[in-house]
């Protein structure tokens, strides 16, 4: 089986119509998105409409249930609660009870997945090899996927010790041995300094993971976020990957 893996879409639909584009033509058996459809971005129906129709799993992200009222936007910087307020307003009704019936975690094919972490599913960044030890200790499965921090990661536990990297585009990895926390990195907002677009091909099969990235009219999404008057700093990060 083999499974395109996307994360932290945040509603910007030129880079989820490029990663699907490149995802299709991949073929995978199934589609698992990490959650943050919205928040930050211009067209959060459009990606809600999207990942409701063709995801197979999809997680809640703490913008979501920020959209949603479900979290307090005081733990929210300035300009992600100002989206989000922004995003409460845009959602229909029926892409508001789409992601109101999403939860942040699930487990399928013996991979267990989380928006953020294990021991937080909605908050925890993951981004060090002591998060990643704690994340191991706090699940028994030999595969973790965990979006969230826009980076993307690949940590490995073995024999007691956790090591971790990041992971351009191209990497490829095999995780026959050993346990492994991957993050695919972002659709919609990447922050590893490479503004493409990421997603994450899984062949539970073959064992193998490839990190890829994918180029998007990212001028698109900066002019939309500034024709609805959303914080400039927001349209400005998308064309360094930051
Ligand atoms: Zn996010």
């Amino acid at each position: 089986m083999r499974v395109a893996v996307i994360s932290d879409i945040h509603a910007n639909l030129h880079a989820l119509e490029a990663v699907v584009e490149a995802i299709e033509a991949e073929s995978p058996d199934a589609i698992w998105c990490l959650g943050d459809l919205v928040g930050y971005g211009p067209l959060p129906n459009d990606c809600c409409a999207w990942a409701a129709e063709r995801t197979q799993i999809c997680l809640a992200g703490n913008h979501d249930l920020g959209a949603l009222d479900e979290l307090d936007l005081g733990d929210f910087s300035p300009d992600a609660a100002e989206a989000a307020h922004w995003t409460r307003n845009e959602l229909t009704a029926d892409h508001r009870a789409f992601l109101e019936s999403l939860d942040s975690s699930a487990e399928s094919e013996g991979v267990a997945m989380f928006h953020a972490s294990p021991r937080d599913p909605v908050w925890e960044y993951v981004l060090g090899e002591g998060a990643a030890y704690a994340a191991f200790q706090a699940t028994s499965a030999p595969l973790v996927l965990v979006g969230h921090s826009h980076v993307a990661l690949a940590f490995l536990s073995s024999g007691g010790a956790v090591e971790g990297t990041v992971t351009p585009g191209g990497t490829e990895i095999d995780v026959s041995e050993g346990r492994w926390l991957l993050n695919p990195g972002s659709v919609g907002q990447p922050r590893d300094g490479d503004p493409r677009a990421a997603y994450l091909v899984l062949d539970l099969d073959a064992k193998r993971a490839l990190f890829r990235r994918v180029e998007y009219p990212l001028e698109r999404t900066q002019e939309e976020i500034r024709e609805r008057g959303l914080p400039e700093p927001l349209a400005a990060r998308l064309a360094h990957g930051l």
